[in-house]
């Protein structure tokens, strides 16, 4: 099983990819996780894509869509995947579609998950990161059990740089222009599958498993 998650930043695509991985047995994705390793490791890679993810601009795509590839071409990708935070642009898409098709594969799925800017702008700023496993949480909605620290690993949790609100906007924006093209990029193959992000997450879930089942 192959899915893709689309959304808006914030839209709750990480929170529901790892619900999937887990429920599917497959590998959960995130280009985003992938930068954060390598910038607080210090590779050149992270130092390179920190100066985009600071502004909230993408990372351009030679540098994204080469990692996402490499990843994928991993034993455990075999099976399927649920990609978190890739495609975010045309190209990006284009490339993964035809790597697949050199494979004779495809993509089963694009779930988009549908949350209006609204709301997005006072989740991020309530989302508590886990900078050392990537975990997240929410300051009302999905608190830790402990103020601060990470349930999975005990470390502690921060606010990330780029989801300050002057940032957030700017993330916004790039989606709404580079990103949100994909939709329809998905409609027309047919796969995209579009569910309420602004309900419970339990919910958004189930919506989720009644498509996948
Ligand atoms: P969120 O979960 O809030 O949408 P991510 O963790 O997916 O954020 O991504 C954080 C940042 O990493 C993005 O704002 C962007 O700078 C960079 N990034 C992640 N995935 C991609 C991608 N596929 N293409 C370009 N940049 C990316
Ligand atoms: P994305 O990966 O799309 O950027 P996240 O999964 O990181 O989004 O979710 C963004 C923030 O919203 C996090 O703080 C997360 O805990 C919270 N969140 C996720 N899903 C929901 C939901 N259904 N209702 C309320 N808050 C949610
Ligand atoms: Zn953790």
């Amino acid at each position: 099983m192959k899915i893709i998650m689309l959304g808006a930043p914030g839209a709750g695509k990480g929170t529901q990819a790892k619900m999937i991985a887990e429920k599917y047995s497959v590998p959960h994705i995130s280009t985003g996780d992938i930068f954060r390793a390598n910038i607080k490791n210090g590779t050149q890679l992270g130092m390179e894509a920190k100066k985009y993810m600071d502004q909230g601009l993408l990372v351009p795509d030679e540098l994204t869509v080469k990692i996402l590839l490499d990843r994928v071409a991993k034993e455990d990708c075999a099976g399927g995947y649920v990609l978190d935070g890739f495609p975010r642009t045309i190209p990006q898409a284009q490339v993964l579609d035809n790597a697949l098709k050199e494979l004779d594969d495809q993509i089963d799925f694009a779930i988009n998950v549908d949350v209006p800017d609204e709301n997005i702008v006072r989740r991020m700023g309530g989302r508590r990161a886990c900078l050392s496993c990537g975990a997240t949480y929410h300051i009302e909605h999905i608190p830790s059990k402990k103020e601060g620290v990470c349930d999975a690993c005990g470390k502690e949790l921060v606010l990330r740089d780029d989801d300050k609100p002057e940032t957030v906007k700017n993330r916004l924006d790039v989606y709404h222009q580079q990103t949100q093209p994909l939709i329809d990029f998905y409609e027309k193959k047919g796969i995209l599958r579009t569910v309420d992000g602004t309900v419970d997450m339990k919910d958004v879930f189930a919506a989720i498993t009644a498509i996948l089942d």
